[in-house]
């Protein structure tokens, strides 16, 4: 019943109406014109140009040289006709693909940057959850694959539809002067225009069913391609697991041209019976019927005029033909162009408030704090509160699955909470800026992302400005990567990944954990958030660390979640989640007195430590 539903909507929101079909176009052209209108109006120009000579040196120009010939005229004027024209044609040729190659590809450039820039910013402001979306999810995909290809779709249908609107308005006049019961068939091929439109709207649901299977495809590739994959894929036997989805995909893919492909051949072999059949082969029997049975003294077209519309009336008609077909894809591009107005339009439900957070920080309190992930079942956080002193250190532990990482997450505003509130210094960050909050914080994930750039800007995280180095140098010693960076050809300034550059570096799982690491010493933020940043250390390296972290972040607040209980030892205070609640919270020397679950758990894990160095000294 649910899924009716759905399939209704869904069914709903594919159609759109004629206003909105318009609206969706000029958009894009729209875009084009304030990026470059200069671009915009040569692009057409050139085409009224190029239609408007195609005329007088075709149909135009034959028709006078058949009528001069067969009425034994004088050709001089015709020689002088044709000799300005020529003229006319190498200048326009000329200019215009001198402007096709030296100016347009810039301005092509300053088009593609300004919608890209509208999309990026749009997508770094969406909230997280909305990747959690499917079907947000493949919109958002949808519009970053068509956006820009679709804006020059539009402006290159409209230059299209003008040139046949200039070819037709030309010939017509032609044939209508010939004689105006031409007419009727130079304007049958409009009654097929509702065939045209159906085969849009088939073409356009095809390419909507094929793009969730696209997007495995790609999701296939991706993992035989890409580094983070490729030492799986080289055991065990998950290549041919993925081989196996690759062979489902193109399945659907053949089960859908089956779907779509015969109704395509059906719609378009009617609409080109219409078109050649009966437009063109009955213009033609009619013109050479007036011409040989009635004659020029019959009332009846002359050899010339006969000759003309033979040649003009597949002109007219495949123009017309043209014109609906360039309506239609209009409404194709509409379609897809929703989707990209969807996206942008799109009002992020996290939105900043008006303030600054403070500079400096200051205490932050979570206050019945209850969260749930858009779908699940049940709330992931319940009734969480605590306070961060100011320069607190606080241990955030708690077997996996029980809310670390999502409470983190709500602390840095990534998701709102569904219940309760966070202050910082009395006051709730959703009345503060988002960016000015967020700067507040230096944060280094558990799945951190280092970026093709280099050392230096991957720990900045910013353009480097003088002076920079020095705290670059200190943030590395401090992480314990400097002298693996010093090790690397270009030092601060080589690539990471070998990907766009040949002197690139591959680092190490744990070496890329300390460069992520280095960010939060680099930039002095008032709060330090680390999500498990020894995960990838071995103990020595990673007791060296959390040494070095306690000095270098001295006198900021810091939340550090580790699965190493050793570690929280060093923490003021210590946060233990289970299944989403606060279970208990004090200072190691409490919990351990309290010998609740935190004691039981920190005696556990030293059991273990003790096992293995026992094993290891036997
Ligand atoms: P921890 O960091 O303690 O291991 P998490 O905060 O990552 O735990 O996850 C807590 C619970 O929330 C888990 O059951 C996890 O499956 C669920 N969860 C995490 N992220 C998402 C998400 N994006 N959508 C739905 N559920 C999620």
């Amino acid at each position: 019943m649910k899924k009716n539903k759905e399939n209704k909507k869904k069914k709903e929101k594919k159609k759109i109406s004629a206003k909105r079909t318009w609206q969706n176009n000029l958009f894009a052209l729209r875009e084009v014109g304030k990026a470059s209108p200069i671009y915009l109006a040569v692009y057409l120009g050139a085409t009224v140009v190029y239609g408007l000579l195609g005329f007088f040196t075709g149909a135009y120009l034959l028709r006078e040289i058949v009528n001069a010939v067969e009425a034994g005229e004088d050709l001089s004027g015709l020689v002088i006709y044709v000799a300005v024209f020529m003229t006319v044609s190498v200048l326009a040729y000329l200019a215009i693909s001198w402007f096709w190659n030296v100016i347009s590809p810039k301005m092509e450039e300053k088009i593609s940057l300004r919608i890209q820039k509208k999309l990026f910013q749009k997508a770094s402001e969406v909230e997280l959850a909305c990747y959690e979306n499917p079907s947000f999810y493949d919109k958002y995909v949808r519009a970053m694959d068509e956006a820009q290809n679709r804006v020059y779709q539009v402006l290159n249908t409209l230059d299209t539809l003008l040139g046949h609107i200039i070819t037709t308005s030309a010939n017509s006049f032609l044939l209508f002067f010939i004689d105006p019961w031409l007419m009727v068939f130079a304007l049958f091929p409009l009654l097929l225009g509702f065939l045209k439109k159906r085969e849009s709207k088939i073409n356009h649901d095809w390419a909507v069913a094929r793009k969730t299977t696209e997007r495995r495809v790609w999701y296939v590739q991706r993992t035989f391609y890409l580094n983070d994959y490729a030492k799986e894929m080289r055991i065990g036997g998950i290549y041919r697991l993925m081989l196996r989805d690759l062979r489902g995909s193109y399945r659907t893919f053949r089960d859908l041209t089956h779907k779509y492909g015969w109704k395509m051949t059906a719609l378009s072999t009617l609409r080109h019976i219409g078109l050649d059949v009966l437009t063109v082969f009955g213009a033609t029997l009619y013109a050479v019927w007036s011409a040989m049975c009635l004659g020029p003294e019959g009332g009846g077209m002359s050899v010339g005029d006969c000759v003309v519309v033979i040649g003009s009336i597949a002109t007219v008609s495949y123009s017309l033909n043209y014109i609906v077909d360039t309506l239609t894809q209009f409404h194709e591009h509409a379609l897809f162009l929703e989707d990209v107005r969807y996206f942008l339009d799109y009002e992020p439900k996290i939105v900043g408030g008006e303030r600054r957070a403070p500079e400096d920080g200051g205490e932050l309190r979570v206050e019945h704090l209850s969260f749930r992930y858009d779908g699940a079942e049940k709330d992931t956080l319940e009734d969480i509160s605590f306070t961060l002193g100011k320069g607190e250190r606080l241990a955030l532990v708690g077997s996996n699955g029980s809310g670390k990482t999502t409470l983190v997450k709500l602390l840095l505003r990534l998701y709102d909470p569904k219940e309760g509130e966070i202050l910082l210094d009395g006051v709730n960050i959703k009345e503060m800026t988002l960016d000015s909050y967020r700067e507040r914080f230096g944060t280094v994930f558990q799945d951190f992302k280092l970026f093709s750039m280099s050392v230096r800007e991957n720990i900045l995280l910013r353009e480097p400005r003088e002076g920079d180095d020095e705290l670059v140098t200190q943030a590395l010693k401090e992480s314990g990567a400097y002298e693996r960076v010093m090790r690397l050809p270009k030092g601060l300034d080589t690539v990471l990944t070998r990907e766009f550059d040949d002197q690139g570096a591959n680092l190490s799982v744990g070496e890329q954990q300390k460069l992520s690491l280095a960010r939060v010493f680099a930039e002095k933020t008032p709060f330090v958030i680390l999500d498990e940043p020894s995960s990838a250390l071995d103990p020595v390296a990673e007791y060296t660390m959390f040494e070095n972290m306690m000095r270098a972040t001295e006198g900021r607040s810091v939340i550090f979640i580790s699965h190493r209980l050793s570690s929280a030892v060093l923490a003021d205070r210590v946060l233990l989640l289970d299944e989403g609640r606060i279970a208990e919270i004090g200072t190691h020397e409490e919990l351990m007195r309290k010998n609740g679950k935190y004691a039981e758990m920190f005696a556990r894990q030293a059991e273990n430590y003790l096992g293995s160095e026992v094993t290891e000294n036997e």
